[in-house]
């Protein structure tokens, strides 16, 4: 082949891109047309900031391939569908290659492309993952898939991962058509957002000096930037992790970070094997569960998504993912657990929050972490979780910090005492919201609704 047609997708990036490699590797004159393309029925359904992220990432490959990058704008699904072929078949070539998706979305999309090449006598060559090792593969010694993550985990450190790839030095790149305006976000952005492969080589390099050392120690605590803040780039693929592991020794630190890319790997696997996992509960007896339904469930959904619940620990996580598209992962925990345990919401309405929001939505690690939570995902464990919110704040935010940067109402309060502003004669003075649910009652509430379950199994 002259030039070989490429497909990007959640896998944004030049480096350890085994499809891109195979892509180069197939055409004679190591010749390859990439093409991207936004779905504005998606693109239009993003946070601003979220779609602003997305942005980012796609001027960044612009910037490393250029004016080669063929990114066509279509206005649905099919329109994608249609308007790839119609490039593909425009170049003349007879396969198309691209990263394989393992999520039901990924997979849909990925099937139909494939049907619709076969049409014009085309092929769609799907190659690796974004994942070290592809899910579905790690399977128990009786060849089913694993349910828990400490056993899935040891088997997966025995596995080969992905072989690591770079694109020839002679690389051409070959454009196959011209390139659509981007979309517009719906508002400007709040504050500069970076992304994209260059980005993420420079996030790591920062982490490694900054806190890997010290990650098993300080990943928990919400007051510290003591985590990667890789998961957007890993979410859109301008990283891979075997770029990660590949990179990372035997301390404490970089064991217990190799571990949570292990947890991304898991939720893949546990999605792949369970594709109705994205919307419905992995334990299926949970859907039975009573859930609060009706008006004032809907202003109390609305309290927490607006981060005025009264708990301080809560409102901070709900106003960070507001004002910056992420949230520190013990943070999503506890947001997540009042939703369900407080509240008695289904997590799916949580789930659906994050997805507008999260800059790094990425939908087996966020139908996975909900349901982890709510406690009918995988790791199901013998206690019911409930977290009290008042509690991990004095524990992972010890000073108080992280609530009063996110939560002006309570920055007149010094230290840690602003995890109980109900205390202080001047707790409200700024107008901070009083609690919506007494978390005690709620606990009781919660448990005695999982008992209504357990009677009737
Ligand atoms: C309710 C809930 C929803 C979540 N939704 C998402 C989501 O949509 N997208 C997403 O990438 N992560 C999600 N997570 C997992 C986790 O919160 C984020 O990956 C993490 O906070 C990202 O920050 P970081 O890159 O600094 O993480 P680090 O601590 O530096 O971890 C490195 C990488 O490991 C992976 N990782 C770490 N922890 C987890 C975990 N518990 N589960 C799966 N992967 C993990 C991520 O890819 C992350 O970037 C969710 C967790 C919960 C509890």
């Amino acid at each position: 082949m002259a030039t070989a047609a490429f497909w990007f997708r959640r896998d944004l990036r030049l480096i350890n891109n085994l499809a891109l490699f195979e892509a180069f590797e197939s055409s004679a004159e190591k010749s390859v047309a990439p093409i991207y393309l936004i779905d504005r029925s998606e693109f239009d359904a993003l946070s601003s900031i979220r779609a602003h992220s997305l942005l980012a990432s796609i001027e960044s490959l612009r910037d490393s391939i250029g004016e080669a990058l063929s990114i066509r704008v279509v206005d649905s699904g099919d329109e994608y569908v249609r308007e790839l072929v119609r490039l593909v078949k425009s170049l003349g070539v007879s396969e198309l290659l691209a990263t394989r998706m393992f999520d039901p979305h990924g997979i849909a999309q990925q099937n139909a492309v494939g049907l619709a090449l076969g049409d014009a006598g085309i092929y769609l060559r799907l190659v690796g993952s974004n994942y070290a090792v592809q899910p579905g593969t790690v399977l128990k010694g009786d060849g089913t898939p694993y349910r828990v993550y400490t056993p899935f985990y040891r088997a997966w450190l025995t596995q080969n991962w992905q072989q690591q790839v770079a694109i020839p030095k002679a690389a051409k790149w070959h454009k196959a058509a011209d390139s659509d305006l981007l979309p517009v976000a719906g508002e400007p952005a709040p504050f500069k957002i970076r992304a994209g492969e260059a980005f993420a080589a420079e996030t790591f390099a920062k982490f490694k000096r900054r806190a890997l050392h010290s990650y098993d120690e300080q990943r928990n605590r919400a007051d510290l930037s003591g985590t990667s803040h890789l998961s957007h780039a890993l979410a859109h693929g301008e990283i891979h992790p075997i770029t990660l592991l590949s990179q990372l020794g035997e301390s404490p630190g970089e064991v217990v970070f190799a571990k949570e890319l292990a947890w991304r790997e898991f939720y893949a696997d546990v999605l792949f094997w369970n594709p109705e996992s994205l919307n419905d509960y992995y334990e299926p007896r949970f859907a039975r569960m009573r859930y609060d339904t009706g008006a004032l469930a809907q202003t109390r959904l609305q309290a927490w998504k607006e981060g005025k619940t009264g708990y301080p620990m809560v409102d901070a996580g709900m106003r960070q993912l507001a004002t910056i598209g992420w949230m520190h992962n013990r943070v999503r925990m506890i947001v997540a657990s009042f939703l369900v345990k407080d509240l008695h919401l289904e997590w799916q309405e949580g789930a659906r929050h994050f997805e507008t929001l999260l800059t790094d939505f990425d939908p087996a690690s966020n139908a996975h972490g909900w349901q982890w939570t709510a406690g009918s995902g995988t790791d199901a464990s013998p206690y019911y979780r409930v977290f009290n919110p008042v509690m991990q704040g004095y524990k992972f935010d010890p000073n108080g910090d992280y609530v009063r940067k996110y939560i002006p109402e309570l920055r007149h309060i010094d230290g840690a005492d602003v995890h109980e502003p109900w205390n202080l004669v001047h707790g409200y003075l700024q107008g901070y919201a009083e609690r919506i649910v007494d978390h005690a009652a709620e606990r009781e509430e919660s448990l005695a609704r999982l008992e209504e379950i357990k009677v009737r199994d």
